[in-house]
Formats: structure tokens, sequence, C-alpha cells
């Protein structure tokens, strides 16, 4: 099957459910033409098709599409998960019910990713994998901090990805399952009056608020655990149906010249001592503890929620500029305020394992494809009308923890996976699991088990119960660098892993043959303490810096990956907040490899072959796929990097 032959009309018919990815790694096909582009985009509307397919919707046109694995919900969890997916060769369509990707950390809420480092304070914990790779195209191609900028890029992604089909302002609202399997779902975009109805082998619910889990009977958890179901410490006394509430937030500029503001009569007065715990020390970016409506249901009554927000938030600005307590506010005016009220929390779907507290302590876990590490960051649920309490109590586990693969797939639909907000936690876990960038790389597992399972003809839970199968997940998740606490490169492809490692230079610290130690990243130690390192490190002297990997016996190569220093010991973020964004580099992170060639050697030969020469290069995990050769030796020449001194290397990986 061609790369999007799978997206098929009502009239052409059939469909094909399972596509066989083959060991293919990521990005293993070229980006589409913007003729396939455009072209595929036609076919989600053809021009042939009349309205009426559906007898109580008669104005809509019906087209029938079908494709390995349906991605619900684009936010960060979606839209990693439609990556990973389509990287390992699965057929991926993508729905988002809104037009912009990202969910929260869209412009349309602007909330800053945030994960398992904690801001500043757990240093060289930042995930990596397909995050990581996002992060690092917006911080070089976005210095002017534009959320629309991070919107585009995710679109970019997706478009660009050979396997996804995106639908954008398009909302799933049903699904059919048979036999505990989820079949097909229902998607309606009403500003092009089209419905689909999707059929897919694996789906997987990133809505957030678990739409797809509902409508398809998945079991799930709203509310707050008592203390005694699970034995949680943090757990309230009692159970009840209470949440963390939603946010709007809101940014303001300079203008450098007298801005006057004037309330709408419907915004709340503000006292003082209504912001006893709730602090002002700087107005460009809003606050998180503008918080509402976790004491009611945050799905149904979000109108009502978005209502009590604006009022408060417009509140919260007639106190900054017109209470005369800041005076140094006198010149700003606000320049966006957010209409979509950014959700923390509502439905969790329930899968073959709950997560609580005591693991996010424990930190490890059999089955584990993803790591947290985010405060338990639980918020009164009464939010901005409970100003006796603070707005939140953050307590921080001992190290990062494991997420396992068992909280990713639902308990009683065979073929449903979760990924996001809504997997499957206490809510204690969730006050932690719950930021994107862990969202993200539950995201990235989530779609790396879909396609596996694609691949196989198995069910998530397969993936779990055969041992060696849930091994291959975790390795290759960790091949796509993911980070999963205490798990290394095992893989028995990876011909690196038995070859010889010289450099041209290499610091006391870090030898050359920490490339092929299977970890990818230096492990923070204690405070003022040096992290345990795994890299390569050379001076870069006028002729650059080399590291070479050579065998006994000439092997074949086709594919290299390399996986450079991004500086994970720097927090790195878009956010509008200029605090937070104190520190981080926007533009390509400076211990970064730009420049750089890889070559080999034949049997016998002294001369080096170049097989890719790059020049740029500001991501971490880079992958070169070439004619097979048979090689001695295979030898990686840095000449420039983004501005350090030094070359590093983490990991060189080699297959047949
Ligand atoms: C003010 C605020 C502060 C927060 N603080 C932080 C922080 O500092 N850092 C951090 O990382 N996290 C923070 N969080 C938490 C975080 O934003 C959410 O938990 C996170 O967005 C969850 O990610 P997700 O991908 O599961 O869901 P979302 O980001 O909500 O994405 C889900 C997407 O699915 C779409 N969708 C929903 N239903 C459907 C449907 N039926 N069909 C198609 N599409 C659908 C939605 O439009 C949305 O875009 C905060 C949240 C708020 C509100």
């Amino acid at each position: 099957m061609n790369r999007r032959e799978f997206l098929t009309t009502a009239a052409a018919g059939g469909y094909s459910l399972y596509v066989f990815a083959g060991d293919a790694p990521p990005a293993a096909e070229p980006p589409p033409s913007v003729e396939q582009i455009r072209r595929d985009l036609d076919r989600l509307a053809p021009a042939a098709l009349k309205p009426g397919a559906i007898a109580h919707e008669p104005n809509m046109r019906l087209v029938e599409l079908a494709c390995d694995v349906l991605v619900a919900g684009g936010g960060l969890a979606g839209v990693c998960a439609a990556l990973a997916a389509a990287r390992h060769g699965a057929k991926v369509i993508l729905v988002q019910d809104r037009s912009r990707l990202g969910g929260n950390s869209s412009s349309e809420v602007k909330m800053h990713v945030v994960g398992a480092n904690c801001h500043k304070a757990r240093p060289g914990w930042r995930e990596g994998g397909i995050l990581e790779e996002l992060r690092l195209d917006d911080a070089a191609g976005n210095p002017q901090r534009s959320f629309e900028m991070w919107d585009l890029l995710l679109y970019d992604k997706l478009v660009s990805e050979p396997n996804v089909t995106l639908l954008l302002d398009s909302t799933l609202y049903r699904a059919r399952t048979r036999d505990g399997r989820v079949e097909e779902v229902m998607v309606r975009c009403d500003l092009t009056e089209h419905l689909y109805r999707i059929r897919a082998g694996v789906f997987i619910d990133s809505t957030g608020d678990s739409r797809l889990g509902l409508e398809a009977g998945a079991e799930y958890r709203t509310g707050r655990e008592g203390r005694a179901e699970f034995g949680e410490s943090l757990a309230a006394e009692e159970p009840d149906d209470k949440t963390l509430s939603s946010s709007i937030l809101f940014t303001s500029r300079n203008y450098r010249r007298p801005m006057p503001f004037r309330p709408p009569k419907w915004a709340r007065k503000i006292r003082r001592e209504q912001l006893r715990f709730r602090h002002i020390d700087s107005w460009e970016y809003g606050y998180w503890w503008i918080a509402w409506g976790g004491d009611r249901d945050t799905i149904r009554d979000n109108e009502r929620i978005r209502f009590e927000l604006l009022s408060i938030v417009m509140g919260v600005w007639d106190y900054i500029k017109n209470s005369g307590e800041f005076p140094d506010s006198r010149d700003w005016a606000m320049d966006w305020v957010g209409f979509i009220p950014g959700k923390r929390g509502s439905r969790r779907l329930v899968g073959d394992y709950i997560l609580t507290q005591h693991d996010l302590e424990r930190g490890t876990i059999e089955d584990a494809v993803a790591i947290g590490g985010w405060y338990m960051d639980d918020h009164p649920p009464g939010g901005f009308d409970r100003p006796n309490l603070e707005p939140n109590r953050a307590v921080r586990t001992k190290g990062v923890y494991n997420i396992p693969l068992r909280v990713l797939y639902s308990r009683n639909i065979a073929n449903l996976m979760m990924a996001g907000r809504n997997i499957s936690c206490s809510h204690v876990a969730f006050t932690s699991t719950r930021v994107m960038a862990t969202c993200a790389v539950v995201g990235q597992a989530a779609g790396t088990a879909a396609a596996l399972c694609v691949r196989d003809g198995v069910l998530p839970r397969d993936l779990y119960r055969d041992k060696r199968r849930l091994r291959a997940l975790q390795q290759t998740l960790l091949a796509d660098d993911q980070t999963i606490r205490g798990l290394t490169n095992q893989d028995p492809d990876d011909l690196a892993r038995r070859a010889r490692v010289r450099a041209g230079a290499e610091t006391p610290a870090a030898p050359a043959a920490l490339v092929i130690d299977g970890h990818v990243r230096d492990y923070p130690r204690g405070k003022n303490q040096p992290p345990e390192i795994h890299h390569w490190e050379a001076p870069l002297g006028p002729e650059g810096a080399w590291i070479e990997l050579a065998w006994e016996e000439p092997r074949k190569i086709s594919r290299i990956q390399i996986t450079f220093d991004t500086g994970f010991h720097r927090e790195l973020t878009l956010t509008a907040s200029n605090r937070i964004n104190h520190g981080i580099v926007r533009a390509p992170q400076p211990e970064t490899v730009r420049d750089y060639t890889v070559s080999y050697r034949t049997p016998g030969s002294k001369d080096w072959k170049q097989l890719a020469a790059v020049k740029d290069n500001h991501q971490r995990l880079r992958r070169h796929r070439f004619e097979p050769v048979q090689a001695e030796a295979v030898r990686i020449h840095v000449t420039k990097t983004n501005g350090d001194p030094k070359a590093r290397i983490f990991e060189i990986r080699c297959y047949a």
C-alpha cells in the first residue's frame, strides 16, 4: 500500500485494517510532496459525494476512512502518539476538535510545558524523544517566543509526516463497539459539513476528557479517592467528586505610554485579602492560580466556568491597574486573554493498573514505558474562591518515576489506549502525571505500543503479558530517545555495542567508550555534586574532533544514529513568563554538535568514504540511512558545535 492509499471514500468501498510496518525506524519515509499533501486533503472532501447518507443528518456528507491507529485529541499527548505510531509504520488519523494542535500548550491557552525537571528544581531531567525534538525545533526557530509559531510547528510536523492524516476542526462524538472492542468512530466537521466514519485497529483517546472512552463504554473514574482506597497519605480523607479547577491565562505588554484600563461591568471586584496566598510580582503572563470550577463538573459546567474565570481575570487586572498598589503597571496593557478554559482534571480511564502515590514514590515498575517527575501538585477544588487556602500543595517525589504500560490501555475495551491527563491514575498520582511533558512522553509510548500491536496483530494487553514483546517495546522506545528509569540499550541488533571505540581526543571524565555504555543521558546526583557521566567529550581543535567505532570483522551497515548533547541540565520550554524564561536558550542549544560528517572504511582500506555531511544541526537524535556498506570502521567527525568549545556525543548506534 503506498503512503496514503489507506484513505478510502465511501465510493471506493473497502479498506485495509493493518499495515505491516516491519522494523521501520522513525521517519523511514521521506516527507510527502506538496502535491501529495494537496491530493490527500482533497480525498477528505470528495467532490462526488452527495449529502444525506445518514438519515438524521440530511445536509452532511459522509466520508468513510480507515487506518491502523486512530488518535482522538491533538494535545501534546495526541500529537506525540500520532507521530510515534506513524514513524513506526502505522497509518494514523489524528482528529482534533479545534483548528490548532497542542491543547493547553497551544496559543489558545498558552500554558508552558513542564515535566520531570520541575522547571529548574530537578535539573538534568528534561525528557527526551519526540518532545525534545519539538522543543529543540521551537527554540531554534522561534526565538521570539510566539505561541502561534508553536502551533505552526506542530501542524508542520503532522502534515510533513508520511502516514498521518490530520482532521482539524473535527470532533469525535460517537464510537461503535463489538465484543469489547471499538470498531469505528464517528467524527463531525461542521465547518466543512462532513461526517467521517473511521475504522481502525487501535484507538488512542487523547481528548483529555476521555470522550472516546466515554462513547466506547470504557470504565472511568472522576473525582478524588478517599485515603482508605489506596492508602495514599496525600489523598482526601473521604472520596468526593471534586478535582482541580480550570484556568484562563492572559498576557500583557509595556507600551511605554500610559495605558488606562476600564473593566467590564461583570468583572469581579478584587480585594487585597483575596490575594493573601496569591502573589503578583510580575504581570506579563497570567496566573495559574486564577482557577475556578473544580468543585463543579468541569465538562458540563464549562460555560459557567469560562464566565467566572474571565470575570476573575478582569478583576485581577483591574486590581493591578487601578488599585494603586502597582504603579509600575501604568504603561502596561493586556494584549491577549484566553477564551478556552484550560482544563486540568475531568475523567480518567481505568486500565489494567491504577497508578498511585506509592508507585510514584517507589519510582520503578516492571512494564515501564515513560518517566514522570513533576510534583504531586494538588489544588483546592474551589480555586480562587478559597482565598484562605494556599492555591496548591506540591510534594516532590525523591526521584523521577516510571509510568507503566498497563495504565495506557483500557481494562474493558481491548483495543482502546489512552494518553495524556486521562491515563489510569488515582487522583493523587494524576496531580503529577497531568503535566504536558509527561503527557507527551506517555503519548510517545502509547503511539509506539499501538504501532507494534498493529504490526504484530496483537492487543495492547498482549504487549504486557508477553514479556518478550514488552522488552521489545521498551527497547524500541529507548532507541527513539525515550527515557525509562533504570533501563539501558540492550538492543541485540545494535552493532555498535560490540565495537571497539576510540577517539582523536577525550576528556578524562568523559572517555569515548561511554558512547556505547547503553545510557543516553548523564544522571544528576545530589546538589553540588557532578552528574554521573555517560557521554564522550573532546575539545574541538582546529581540525575538529573525531570518534570511531571499529570491528574485528567487517559489518554490513545501513543505518547509524547519533545522540548529541542538548543541555539537559537547563530548562527548555516555551513560556510567556520572563522569570521562567530566564536561563532558557531560545536558539540552537550551544552544546549541540552543529556540523559533522559520518564516514566508513572498507576492509583493508585506509581511506574514509563519506556517508553523510550535516550542517546546521540543532537536534539531539540524528538518524542516517544509506545503501548498505561493508564497514570495518565508522567515524563521526565533528567540526563545529552551536557554541560550546567541546564536542559531546551520548550514544552511537549502528544497524545492518
Ligand atoms: C492554567 C493551567 C496550568 C497548568 N500548569 C501546567 C504547567 O505549568 N505545565 C504543564 O505541562 N501542564 C500544566 N497544566 C496541565 C496541562 O495543561 C494538562 O494536564 C494537559 O494539557 C493535558 O494534556 P492532554 O494532551 O491530555 O490534553 P489537552 O492539552 O487538553 O489536549 C486535548 C485535546 O483534545 C481535544 N479534544 C477534546 N475532545 C475532543 C473530541 N471529542 N474530538 C477531538 N478532539 C478533542 C481538545 O481540543 C484538546 O486540544 C496546567 C493546566 C492549566 C489549565
